[in-house]
């Protein structure tokens, strides 16, 4: 039996891989940094058998004590500040779990018994590119982050590219592109639609707001993305990926398809305000990747189109509101 010792195991990604690595029959250790709020909660129920062990990427002797513990064959680091509007008011603490977070486990494998063993995945973000040098972006493009959450993540990427070069580590890259689902935060745009256009679809309001609606992501299923991490692990040669749909879309469009799925008018200033407060100090306006180096290395292609995405994501949000009744 494999063992995975999984970083930010709570949160969307985390939930898909356990779930997914679960059915391949995996022994999953989650590294958890509130382990108190963790033990009676939905996810404890979810997935009874994942063995939990207290850590923070801040503290470099719990990160190296959880891989003495749970002696993982494969290790995911997704722990991080994920929000790119956060960081901007919190970039020191960004700057510490999202970048040296990461530095601090390939520090712990260089040192562990079991270094030869291990196979690193670290979950970079197609945040890097930022004001992009190149469309679509591949591996080849160079970097032009926007936000502490994004220099952050380049720190990150770079350690694990070092570190592989360096020390021989297994240590690949997946330059994912923003994937969502039924367990994204609440706080990222595709859910902060998707709830509040189900609130709306049941009466419970009449509107919501929102920042600038122009800029345009390549947002695919999580579900689907996290199959590609494992694919990355399962190489004999560690290395750097682009994991991507290839197709584009506004944030306006992904509510136009959000109120059109929930069969309201597909009118977006009906139903949104601006929110001055929602718009960053600096902006990545438009992001798409061409993952055809993952299709042709690791067989992976991405399996949800936007439609279907924003279906997944309506539906889930109306039976989580209807319930709420
Ligand atoms: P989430 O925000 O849903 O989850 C982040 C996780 O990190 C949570 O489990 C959180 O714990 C944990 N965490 C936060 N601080 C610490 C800490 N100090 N020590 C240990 N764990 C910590 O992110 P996603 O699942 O969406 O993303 C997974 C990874 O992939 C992240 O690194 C993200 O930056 C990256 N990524 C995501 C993309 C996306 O579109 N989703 C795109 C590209 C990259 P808690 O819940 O207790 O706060
Ligand atoms: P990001 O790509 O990691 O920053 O993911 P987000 O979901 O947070 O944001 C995607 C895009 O939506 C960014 O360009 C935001 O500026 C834009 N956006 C517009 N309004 C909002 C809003 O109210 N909340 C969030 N989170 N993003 C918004």
């Amino acid at each position: 039996m494999k063992r995975a010792l999984i970083t930010g195991i709570t949160g969307q990604d985390g939930r898909h891989l356990t779930q997914f690595l679960l059915e391949k029959d995996y022994e999953i250790f989650g590294f958890i940094y509130d382990i108190e709020k963790i033990r009676n909660s939905e996810f404890a129920k979810r997935f009874p058998t994942v063995k939990l062990i207290p850590g923070d990427l801040a503290n470099q002797t719990s990160v190296e004590e959880a891989i003495t513990l749970s002696q993982p064959d494969e290790i995911y680091n997704l722990g991080a500040i994920t929000f790119v509007g956060d960081s901007f008011k919190i970039p020191e603490v960004t700057a510490n779990i999202t970048g040296l977070g990461t530095l601090r486990i390939l520090e712990a494998i260089r040192i562990s018994e079991s270094c030869e063993k291990i196979k690193f995945y670290q979950a970079s973000s197609s945040e890097m590119f930022g004001k992009v040098l190149e469309t679509p972006q591949t591996e080849n493009t160079p970097f032009n982050p926007q936000s502490p959450y994004a220099t952050a993540k380049t720190f990150a990427h770079y350690s694990s590219v070092n570190y592989r070069d360096s020390y021989g580590i297994h240590a690949s890259s997946g330059i994912l592109f923003n994937h969502e689902g039924e367990f994204r935060g609440y706080e990222f745009v595709t859910r902060k639609i998707t709830s509040n256009v189900a609130k709306i679809k049941l009466k419970k309001q009449l509107k919501f707001s929102l920042g600038k609606l122009s800029p345009k992501r390549d947002w695919g299923y999580a579900g689907d993305y996290v199959e590609a991490m494992w694919l990355m692990t399962q190489q004999d040669r560690a290395d750097t990926f682009v994991i991507s749909t290839g197709i584009s879309h506004s944030v306006e469009q992904f509510v136009e398809t959000a109120l059109e799925v929930a069969g309201l008018e597909k009118n977006v200033s009906r139903y949104v305000d601006f929110d001055q407060e929602m718009v960053r100090p600096s902006e990545v306006e438009a992001l798409v990747g061409d993952s055809s180096k993952a299709e042709k290395i690791l067989g992976w292609k991405p399996k949800t189109d936007f439609k279907r995405l924003v279906e997944i994501m309506v539906e889930n949000d109306l039976k989580i509101e209807a319930s709420k009744n």
